[in-house]
């Protein structure tokens, strides 16, 4: 445990902050899970550039779970040992894919970004002036956080498009 380092937390109890992190720590092992079975599964038009997306978002997701899990550490915590802990702490669940079709898999992965985006920026709230450390590690995976759902809803809309274009080419 970093003694100086968690010295400087103020105003909130460390253990807190530990319970809010592995509630956090679940969700993103759950949301990589998530997109690494999506991006296998997915079927239909456009999904190779599906595919590329997905894969992309299940390393970030899995880059976020090493950050938690590393600050819980310096806290003095321990990340959740065990994937049934993560049913039992996640703030956002877990979508499996029952519809394949890639519309339906980008439509359960935006509203789990829109979900991770809610509890990030709350953490980032309750950190903000009293754990600068974890404030930077949660304000810079909200970003990726954002930056998901952005490029979900892109390839979402861009889909509508080329559809709407076949539709257009195939009555004229
Ligand atoms: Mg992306
Ligand atoms: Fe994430
Ligand atoms: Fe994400």
């Amino acid at each position: 445990m970093a003694k100086r380092g968690n010295s400087i937390i103020k105003g909130i109890e460390i253990s807190d902050l530990i319970a809010i992190l592995n509630r956090a720590y679940a969700d993103e092992w759950l949301a990589y899970y998530q997109y690494f079975i999506e991006a296998k599964v997915v079927k239909g038009i456009m999904k190779d550039a599906a595919i590329v997306e997905l894969t992309q978002h299940a390393a970030d997701e899995l880059r976020h779970a090493t950050m938690i899990s590393d600050r819980i550490i310096q806290l003095g915590g321990t990340p959740l040992t065990h994937p049934k802990a993560w049913f039992e702490h996640t703030n956002c669940g877990y979508d499996e894919p029952k519809d394949f079709d890639v519309v339906s898999i980008l439509n359960d992965a935006i509203k789990g970004e829109q979900c991770a985006i809610s509890t990030y920026s709350k953490i980032v709230e309750m950190t903000k002036d009293k754990d600068i450390v974890t404030y930077d590690i949660v304000s810079s995976i909200l970003a990726d956080e954002v930056e998901h759902e952005e490029d979900l809803q892109a390839l979402h809309d861009d889909i509508f498009d080329f559809i709407a274009d076949l539709k257009k080419s195939m009555s004229l």
